[in-house]
């Protein structure tokens, strides 16, 4: 193994008492981009200040490039951040504002350089046009891009970017992310990014990490996630949509749903030890069909709601069990209200534990 570009070890810090990060396990490895995926107040922020030195831990270690940085300021650590929302310097134009960092004593590069690298760098993010304008007369979508500008303009050790896109709307995020993509092709940079939008992480990362509650649930490529969710947390923070979910207990060696005609039988399930009693099973959408009412091994539901997406519709299906939703081709056409019947494809459900979310076995439906 080479050396990660960035490892965090067991970081732990309470704010006031409240715990933020439990202990933050995670390697990013050189040349990559990492998204670090959780909901609000998962502590992603809190991970990316750690990394930047912005914060002082509790407990753990920081390692940039093999060395140990835990104790060395934000300045010495070669790292680059854009928070969420701006942080701009109202006074200069766009071109100072990028510029900033490249004229400061750490870097103090000469001029000529530093104006080609802003050029370039305002190209990539389209707000060349920009460069004599004050930064107090642009919207926010534009403000955003410089804002990113002034952090990508350096040739850090690695980027930190928190949540740099969520506050521009759809059109443009998406535009910035393939920028963001093409930056990192160019420079072979390594990129830790915070988001809480599962669509975002997957266009932009080649690794994930799920983070909820100050702990990092999974770590992988999409596809060994997909694989297998370590927690069912994972299973409804990944997907489009996301796993379903129904409550299932395990009995005379099998897995039974309260209203399912489908049984899933135990030597379905990459399954050791003998577990009996509740369990929680999810399926990927993907791996249910909708089927026609009254076919064998088929279970029966209710549509809750549609949504017409344009090209395609999805369908929330409700069950005493539990509700899913998945995406439909256009020919199939559900009322709301009415009855309708759907199968989960042999050995593609996992169990969880219903207490701790913990995946107990996958089906032996996958690649595995
Ligand atoms: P995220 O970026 O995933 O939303 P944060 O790292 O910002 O998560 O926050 C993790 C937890 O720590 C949250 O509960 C948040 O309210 C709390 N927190 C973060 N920063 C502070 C702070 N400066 N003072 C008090 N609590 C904080
Ligand atoms: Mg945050």
């Amino acid at each position: 193994m080479t050396t990660p570009m960035l490892q965090l070890t067991g970081l732990k810090k309470s704010y006031a008492g409240k715990r933020a990060l439990r202990g933050v396990d995670l390697e990013v490895r050189d040349n990559e981009i990492f998204a670090l995926l959780g909901p609000t107040g998962a502590g992603k922020s809190s991970t990316l200040l750690a990394s930047a030195g912005l914060i002082d831990l509790d407990e753990g270690k920081v390692h940039l490039g093999g060395d140990d940085v835990t104790d060395i300021e934000p300045s010495g650590r070669d790292v680059s951040i854009v928070f969420e929302g701006f942080n701009l310097l109202p006074v200069l134009d766009v071109y100072d504002n990028i510029a900033f960092a490249l004229r400061s004593p750490a870097y103090r590069e000469p001029e000529d350089e530093i104006s080609k690298r802003v050029k370039r760098t305002a190209e990539l993010l389209q707000i060349d046009h920009l460069l004599d304008r004050d930064v107090d007369t642009l919207s926010g979508g534009e403000k955003q891009r410089v804002a990113i500008a002034r952090t990508l303009v350096r040739r850090p050790r690695m980027f930190l970017l928190d949540e740099p896109l969520s506050a521009l709307d759809l059109k443009l995020r998406e535009g910035l992310r393939a920028e963001l993509r093409q930056i990192h092709r160019e420079h072979r940079s390594t990129m830790l990014y915070a988001t809480h939008d599962y669509h975002g992480a997957i266009a932009i990362a080649d690794r994930i990490g799920i983070i909820n509650e100050g702990r990092i649930l999974q770590a992988g490529t999409i596809e060994e996630i997909y694989a297998r969710p370590a927690n069912a947390f994972v299973g409804r923070l990944i997907g489009s949509p996301s796993m379903a979910f129904f409550n299932a207990s395990i009995e005379e060696g099998q897995v039974a749903v309260c209203g399912f005609l489908q049984r899933f039988p135990l030597s379905d399930f990459a399954f050791s030890g003998n577990k009996d009693g509740k369990v929680l099973l999810g399926v990927w959408p993907e791996d249910i069909a909708m089927v026609d009412e009254g076919a064998t091994q088929s279970n029966p539901g209710r549509i809750y709601a549609v949504d017409n997406r344009g090209y395609e519709s999805a369908v929330q299906v409700e069950t005493d069990a539990g509700s899913f939703r998945k995406v439909l081709e256009d020919k199939l056409h559900y009322r709301q209200g009415e009855t309708c019947a759907f199968s989960i494809a042999e050995g593609a459900a996992f169990l969880f534990d219903p207490e701790s979310g913990d995946l107990i076995s996958r089906g032996h439906g996958g690649e595995e």
